[in-house]
């Protein structure tokens, strides 16, 4: 028997046993897969250094070498570029003016073994099939190995499954967003021409024209970078549901990201991503929390996931140790995990949503001295326990103005996103 039940090795559950180790808390990890496995979402923001310091993982970061990440630029499709080098952020509790790109299959088995190395009890291999509740309580989970199935007995479980929700679905308490139903398709190419305007690694984004339509390019390593592109659900159907077909068409639709690609070469079979955006009714229960992907998932065109992983995993670590000093498990005793994450990620939420509503917005409140440090906090992931964002209000009071003028230059860019 142990303290903690964790289901799933990503980025949620690796960190919340490194932390929940460094706590004296015994831990255990079940991991469906073997790792090293890939996985998406490969471009981190700089809040992640903040875990990865209290932790003891940055030394690792750097040791492996991966890709340096200096800043974000964007491409708009008129060839008009934005960029952001990190250097010139407002840093809290960071003395480095980069974050990394990763190869997802070695981060996560390196950050799996560093919470191994900490205490964490790992078993790969081991697919959990359900959590085991008795009276409303969670109290350990029903595991697969191949054919054999057994039962682990704990006081608290916790869900770090990612999409896969385990825990959500099981509960019948996952409710898809209702604004985004987005669509990706990705894959690594070799030999991709990177921007000159690049002062070291950046990650690229490029607009499409489709709305909520964009691009990512994210160095894996000098030679290997990756590219997905996203648009709503609706615009695949309409490339008759042709994988090859929907990348190639918006891909090529930017010219920049065209060019870009013209002398690459595609090294690794298109993956697809569908459906990943919702949230879950709660993200505690009595005996169980839900940590990263398992408990919210929002669009990803600011990088925001992994970054919203290893926070939960460091806000319902400080709930556990305080469960385990009252000797109290209830739904109660983690409810201030529940509302320190829901309003950390709504903050990504909406400043999303404000993103998607009018784009040129974006590149304007960048530009101003007046919003340039905020937006700057935001896209470093500056969102946790914060009372007020008032940059957010100024973005809302900017398009209700746009949409009650007449002759805005910014009014036909109005998109049909809902803001209040
Ligand atoms: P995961 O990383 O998914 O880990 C969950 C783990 O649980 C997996 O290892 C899985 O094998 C295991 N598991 C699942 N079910 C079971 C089970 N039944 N039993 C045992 N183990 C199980 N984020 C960024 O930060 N930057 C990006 O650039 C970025 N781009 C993205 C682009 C797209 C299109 C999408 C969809 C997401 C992107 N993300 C990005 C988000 C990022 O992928 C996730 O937020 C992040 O991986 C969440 O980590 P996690 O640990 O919660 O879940």
């Amino acid at each position: 028997m142990s303290d903690v039940i964790i289901i799933g090795g990503g980025p949620a559950g690796s960190t919340l046993g490194s932390y929940l180790s460094l706590a004296g808390i015994d831990n255990i990890i079940l991991e469906q897969a073997n790792h090293p496995r890939p996985h998406v979402g490969e471009s981190l923001v700089t809040s992640t250094l903040v875990p990865f310091k209290e932790i003891g993982f940055l030394e690792t970061m750097e040791r492996e070498g991966f890709v340096k990440k200096f800043g974000a630029a964007w491409h708009a499709f008129s060839g008009n570029e934005l960029s952001i080098p990190f250097k010139e952020w407002p840093h809290y509790g960071i003395d480095q003016d980069y974050t990394y790109h990763v190869d997802r299959s070695k981060f996560d088995h390196l950050l799996l073994k560093h919470a191994e190395s900490l205490g964490s009890k790992v078993y790969q291999g081991v697919r959990v099939k359900q959590v085991l509740i008795e009276d409303g309580k969670a109290v350990g989970v029903r595991a697969q190995v191949g054919e054999a199935e057994f039962d682990l007995h704990a006081p608290i479980v916790v869900d770090a499954s990612g999409r896969n929700t385990v825990l959500g679905r099981q509960l019948g308490i996952k409710d898809n967003d209702p604004i985004f139903n987005q669509y990706a398709v990705h894959t690594w190419f070799k030999g991709m021409k990177r921007s000159e305007t690049d002062t070291g690694d950046y990650i690229h984004i490029y607009f499409l024209p489709v709305e909520r339509g964009w691009a990512w390019q994210i160095p894996i390593t000098d030679e290997i970078t990756s590219v997905g592109v996203v648009a709503e659900r609706e615009v695949f159907r309409q490339s008759h549901n042709d994988v090859a077909e929907f990348f190639n068409t918006y891909a090529r639709s930017n010219p920049a990201l065209s060019a870009a690609l013209a002398p690459a070469e595609q090294i690794n079979a298109f993956k697809t991503e569908a459906d990943y955006s919702y949230k879950m009714q709660r993200f505690v229960g009595d005996g169980w929390l839900l940590v990263g992907d398992a408990a919210r998932f929002v669009d990803p065109i600011f990088s925001s996931g992994v970054s919203v992983a290893l926070f939960s995993a460091k806000l319902a670590s400080e709930q556990i140790r305080r469960a385990f000093e009252m000797d109290d498990f209830s739904e109660a005793i983690f409810q201030p995990y529940e509302d320190r994450l829901l309003s950390g990620v709504q903050v990504w939420y909406e400043f999303i949503r404000l993103y998607y509503k009018l784009l040129p917005l974006f590149t304007h409140f960048i530009q101003s001295k007046e919003h340039r440090t905020q937006i700057q906090e935001l896209l470093q992931g500056l969102v946790f326990d914060r009372k007020q964002v008032p940059v957010l209000d100024a973005m809302r009071e900017y398009i209700k103005k746009v949409e009650a003028s007449e002759h805005h230059l910014f009014k036909p860019q109005l998109t049909s996103v809902p803001i209040d």
